[in-house]
Protein backbone atom coordinates (compact mmCIF):
# COMPACT_ATOMS: atom_id res chain seq x y z
CA UNK A 1 0.00 0.00 0.00
CA UNK A 2 1.21 3.35 -1.30
CA UNK A 3 0.32 6.88 -0.97
CA UNK A 4 0.21 6.69 -4.63
CA UNK A 5 -2.44 4.43 -4.77
CA UNK A 6 -5.43 4.93 -6.79
CA UNK A 7 -4.00 8.88 -7.41
CA UNK A 8 -4.20 9.96 -10.73
CA UNK A 9 -0.45 11.05 -12.26
CA UNK A 10 -1.47 15.02 -11.50
CA UNK A 11 -2.13 14.05 -7.90
CA UNK A 12 1.13 11.70 -7.78
CA UNK A 13 3.00 15.03 -8.89
CA UNK A 14 1.51 17.08 -6.61
CA UNK A 15 2.46 14.77 -3.58
CA UNK A 16 6.14 14.50 -4.74
CA UNK A 17 6.57 18.13 -5.11
CA UNK A 18 4.95 17.95 -1.59
CA UNK A 19 7.45 16.06 -0.19
CA UNK A 20 10.65 17.36 -2.35
CA UNK A 21 9.60 21.09 -0.46
CA UNK A 22 9.40 19.18 2.90
CA UNK A 23 12.26 17.92 2.50
CA UNK A 24 14.36 21.24 1.06
CA UNK A 25 13.15 22.96 3.83
CA UNK A 26 13.94 20.87 6.64
CA UNK A 27 17.98 20.93 4.78
CA UNK A 28 17.86 24.53 4.65
CA UNK A 29 20.65 25.94 6.72
CA UNK A 30 18.78 24.43 10.37
CA UNK A 31 22.03 25.76 12.24
CA UNK A 32 21.48 29.33 11.07
CA UNK A 33 24.91 29.89 10.01
CA UNK A 34 25.98 33.51 8.23
CA UNK A 35 26.46 33.20 4.87
CA UNK A 36 30.25 33.75 3.66
CA UNK A 37 32.72 33.73 5.88
CA UNK A 38 32.04 33.71 9.44
CA UNK A 39 33.72 33.98 13.12
CA UNK A 40 33.39 30.62 15.42
CA UNK A 41 33.19 31.55 19.16
CA UNK A 42 32.76 29.07 22.27
CA UNK A 43 29.81 30.19 24.42
CA UNK A 44 32.34 31.82 26.33
CA UNK A 45 32.48 34.06 23.40
CA UNK A 46 36.69 33.06 23.02
CA UNK A 47 37.36 32.41 19.36
CA UNK A 48 37.65 29.57 18.15
CA UNK A 49 38.30 29.38 14.39
CA UNK A 50 36.34 30.64 10.71
CA UNK A 51 34.47 29.08 9.00
CA UNK A 52 32.66 29.10 5.57
CA UNK A 53 28.81 28.61 4.77
CA UNK A 54 27.47 28.51 1.62
CA UNK A 55 23.38 29.07 1.26
CA UNK A 56 23.60 28.34 -2.22
CA UNK A 57 25.35 24.51 -2.34
CA UNK A 58 24.77 24.13 1.60
CA UNK A 59 28.38 23.80 1.75
CA UNK A 60 30.18 24.11 5.65
CA UNK A 61 33.73 24.33 5.52
CA UNK A 62 35.54 24.19 8.79
CA UNK A 63 38.65 25.92 10.29
CA UNK A 64 38.66 28.04 6.89
CA UNK A 65 41.57 30.04 8.57
CA UNK A 66 43.76 27.13 8.25
CA UNK A 67 43.09 26.85 4.34
CA UNK A 68 44.70 29.73 2.76
CA UNK A 69 43.88 28.50 -0.69
CA UNK A 70 39.90 29.24 -0.41
CA UNK A 71 37.13 27.34 -0.11
CA UNK A 72 36.31 25.45 -3.72
CA UNK A 73 31.85 25.70 -4.62
CA UNK A 74 29.51 27.04 -6.82
CA UNK A 75 32.36 26.58 -9.60
CA UNK A 76 34.62 29.37 -8.09
CA UNK A 77 37.19 29.48 -5.21
CA UNK A 78 36.43 32.06 -2.09
CA UNK A 79 38.78 33.27 -0.03
CA UNK A 80 38.38 35.00 2.83
CA UNK A 81 39.45 39.11 2.42
CA UNK A 82 42.59 40.36 3.74
CA UNK A 83 44.05 43.84 3.99
CA UNK A 84 41.02 46.67 3.86
CA UNK A 85 38.55 44.78 2.84
CA UNK A 86 39.00 42.72 6.18
CA UNK A 87 39.17 45.46 8.28
CA UNK A 88 36.18 47.05 6.68
CA UNK A 89 34.49 43.49 7.18
CA UNK A 90 35.33 43.27 11.10
CA UNK A 91 33.33 46.06 11.22
CA UNK A 92 30.13 44.48 10.70
CA UNK A 93 31.44 41.57 12.61
CA UNK A 94 29.70 38.65 11.35
CA UNK A 95 29.90 35.88 14.17
CA UNK A 96 28.10 32.44 15.44
CA UNK A 97 28.52 31.17 18.33
CA UNK A 98 27.35 27.74 18.83
CA UNK A 99 28.10 24.20 20.46
CA UNK A 100 30.50 22.35 19.05
CA UNK A 101 31.17 18.40 20.12
CA UNK A 102 35.02 19.10 18.30
CA UNK A 103 35.04 22.38 20.46
CA UNK A 104 34.02 20.55 23.85
ZN1 LIG B 1 28.26 27.55 -3.00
Amino acid sequence: MSVFDNKSLDEQHDLLLAECNAENLRQNNPMNFPSGFFRVESLSGKYVRDDFYCPSCKIHVKGTNHQPQGVKHCGKTETPKVGVGALIKSLGVKSLTYVDKKIL
